[in-house]
């Protein structure tokens, strides 16, 4: 029998070549075929007798070709035409320039049309319909699917390969106990696939896709409790014992007082080093709410009982700043801190408490003796498996450091107790000082000129500095030669426009060394506008800078826009971001206002959430969040049922056959 794990090469009509095709589509298993589930249906539900067709009317008909031929136009073009009779009447059927047709369609068969009656000169035709020949029900008379689709993959061609897959011997046995679907309302696994391709009516489809929904969530919800489970496994490479003077220690290093949120979370995480398990916490915190130097604390009680701590931060700029702060702060101790990125190379013999670096830290041979604490930043642009791989670095397979990850992106409830849900979470609540409300404006195309101007009597009045973010190109985090292209076009155009300022550009292309050379001389003031592609995200901290241009910002997603934003804000200049866009669609000014109104990145995480419709142009990956297929992260209720029953599968034990079957299917 053939399976769901089978590759999607074993199908009639997929050679290497369709294979390659699929691909693009995420399909390489007969698994994704079927969960490649359409997006829209047309109805041609209805079928009629020829003689009753009705102008504009959407059917199927049925009948026998009587005619078939080429026809050419007054304009020259090929036309082919066929009639289709049936006990009622005629009709004529047109397609245009496909003469291949008629090697397909010929006189004597009988056919299925389905499409709509339109006037063609004073005949009633149809044109250019779906058809089959010796009905079958795939591509007429019924809800027609339609299926996002790649060069060379139609959904035509999709229809037929799942038609073939649901007609044959495929093993769609149910996995969830009865009990299960009945008090969750799910009908079963066969029936969801049958429903979802060749539903019999939209509430149909509909009852489909929440099973098939349903399960995605299951299998996030059963991988993360596996992981919970494994590290709770695993045993902590040491123990972090802690007395009051060591604390004391720490907080005469610091030159402000902690806030309660940060208080709460060092606690939490001094709890966490002291236990046998090693600690695997999220620390969440909107930009700016001092989460380094939370970081610092957990490092000082790893250096304090003798060990080492790593650092890992996901660009070199912010393994830099994060070196210089770590190093200023422990300035007074007799502490070693190592900065490690692709540049800046250390050696297998090079001692040090505290590593700092970027993923360099994961390639280099370097002197990981005694580490019992690994620190992630923004852990989201590396992904699990980086993390992995350094956590099992330093660890072994049983003992492994204590882990803490730190991120700025604000995690919505859903995804936080779904994919998140094997990390203790600590939350930064509140910025340190009363820092002022950044003034959010939006600008339409014809306030731009107004705007650069107002900009550099700012600079001029002010003495302050401003950032131009350019557009995103691209939806991926590296950061493409054509983002850089369109960094430097913007540099050269406001090198032009602002005669009497220093104008500086920054990107992802340039050399740590030429990256911070630009950094220094806007630290220093010796640039009054930095032009740099959305790489200044992260971690650049300049307190003079209180004027933030963003580019195209219907590109980016709304907590996107808020850690740019967060950039200024940080002196004691009052603040400003401008919002380009030249969008006029209603939605996405909504979305962009929400900006204007409030200032916590944890409800624009959630408005994002909300207010994001398919097709939208920033991805799950920009907002951080991982991607699902059907389900969505908007489906609480959905989220929450299939979590408790991934909770009952795991009591029962009956999850490992099911996590087996599944994970074996992808
Ligand atoms: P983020 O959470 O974005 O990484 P940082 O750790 O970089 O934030 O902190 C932002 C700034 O706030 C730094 O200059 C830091 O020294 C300062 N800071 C952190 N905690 C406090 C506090 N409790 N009081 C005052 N300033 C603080
Ligand atoms: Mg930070």
């Amino acid at each position: 029998m053939q399976q769901l794990s089978d590759s999607i090469e074993t199908l009639n009509f997929v050679g290497p070549s369709y294979a390659k095709k699929l691909e693009k589509l995420g399909i390489t298993s007969i698994n994704h075929l079927l969960h490649h589930i359409p997006f829209r249906f047309i109805d041609f539900r209805k079928t009629a007798n020829i003689s009753s067709l009705q102008i504009d009317e959407i059917v199927t008909i049925k009948g026998e070709v009587t005619e078939a031929k080429n026809q050419y136009t007054r304009n020259g073009k090929k036309l082919q035409l066929f009639t289709l009779a049936d006990k009622t009447g005629k009709i004529e059927v047109v397609w245009f320039n496909q003469p291949f047709i008629l090697n397909s369609i010929k006189v004597g068969y009988n056919i299925s049309v389905a499409g709509q009656v339109v006037w063609f000169g004073r005949k009633k035709v149809i044109i250019s319909p779906e058809y089959e020949i010796n009905t079958q029900g795939v591509h007429t008379g019924r809800l027609l699917p339609i299926y996002h689709e790649t060069a060379g993959i139609s959904s035509k061609w999709l229809r037929r390969r799942i038609a073939e897959v649901l007609e044959s011997q495929i093993d769609l046995s149910e996995f969830l106990p009865e009990e299960i679907l009945q008090r969750e309302k799910l009908i079963g696994f066969r029936q969801a696939i049958m429903n979802v391709h060749f539903p019999q009516s939209e509430q149909a489809f509909e009852l489909g896709k929440k099973r098939l929904a349903f399960n995605e969530l299951l299998l996030m919800h059963l991988a993360t409790m596996h992981r919970k489970k494994d590290w709770e496994n695993l045993q902590a490479s040491y123990t972090l014992k802690l007395s009051k003077k060591i604390l004391k220690e720490f907080f005469s290093l610091l030159s402000f007082k902690l806030t309660t949120s940060q208080d709460t979370a060092i606690g939490q995480i001094i709890d966490d080093l002291a236990k046998p398990t090693p600690m695997n916490r999220l620390l969440e915190g909107d930009v700016g709410s001092g989460k380094t130097v939370v970081a610092a604390a957990a490092a000082f009680v790893s250096f304090a009982n003798g060990y080492q701590t790593i650092i890992m931060a996901p660009t070199q700029i912010l393994a830099q700043q994060h070196y210089n702060t770590i190093k200023d702060l422990f300035e007074p101790l007799d502490l070693t801190v190592t900065l490690i990125t692709s540049q800046s190379k250390g050696n297998s013999l090079t001692k040090s408490d505290i590593f700092i670096g970027t993923h360099a830290l994961i390639h280099q041979k370097l002197n990981f003796d005694n580490v019992s604490l690994v620190v992630i930043d923004e852990q989201h642009r590396f992904g699990v498996e980086q993390r992995n791989h350094l956590v099992k670095k330093v660890g072994g397979k049983t003992k492994v450091p204590h882990v803490l990850t730190m991120t700025a992106t604000p995690i919505p409830r859903t995804v936080a107790m779904s994919f998140y849900g094997d990390l203790d979470l600590s939350v930064l609540k509140e910025l340190p000082k009363e820092r002022q409300k950044i003034t959010t404006w939006l600008v339409p195309p014809e306030k731009r000129d107004g705007a650069y101007a107002w900009i550099g009597e700012q600079i001029n009045k002010e003495q302050i500095q401003a950032y131009v973010v350019c557009p995103l190109i691209e939806e991926s985090d590296a950061e493409t030669l054509q983002s850089v292209r369109g960094a430097k076009a913007e540099y050269e155009k406001l090198q032009n426009l602002y005669k009497d300022l220093r104008v500086g550009l920054l990107h992802g292309k340039q050399t740590i060394k030429q990256k911070n050379a630009v950094l220094d001389k806007f630290k220093a003031h010796e640039i009054d506008i930095l032009v740099t592609t959305p790489v200044v995200e992260v971690g650049i901290d300049v307190a003079n800078a209180a004027i933030m241009m963003i580019e195209a910002a219907d590109r980016f997603g709304l907590a996107q826009l808020h850690q740019l934003r967060g950039r200024v804000g940080r002196g004691s200049k009052k603040s400003y971001c401008l919002v380009m866009t030249e969008s006029d669609t209603q939605k996405t000014l909504d979305r962009l206002a929400a900006l204007k109104k409030t200032m916590s990145g944890f409800e624009l995480a959630e408005l994002d959430l909300a207010m994001r419709g398919p097709g939208e142009i920033f991805g799950t990956r920009q907002s951080g969040f991982p991607e699902l297929k059907i389900a969505t992260w908007q489906d609480t209720d959905l989220i929450i049922r299939s979590r408790n029953v991934a909770g009952d599968l795991l009591k029962l034990g009956s999850h490992d056959t099911i996590t087996k079957k599944e994970t074996h299917k992808s």
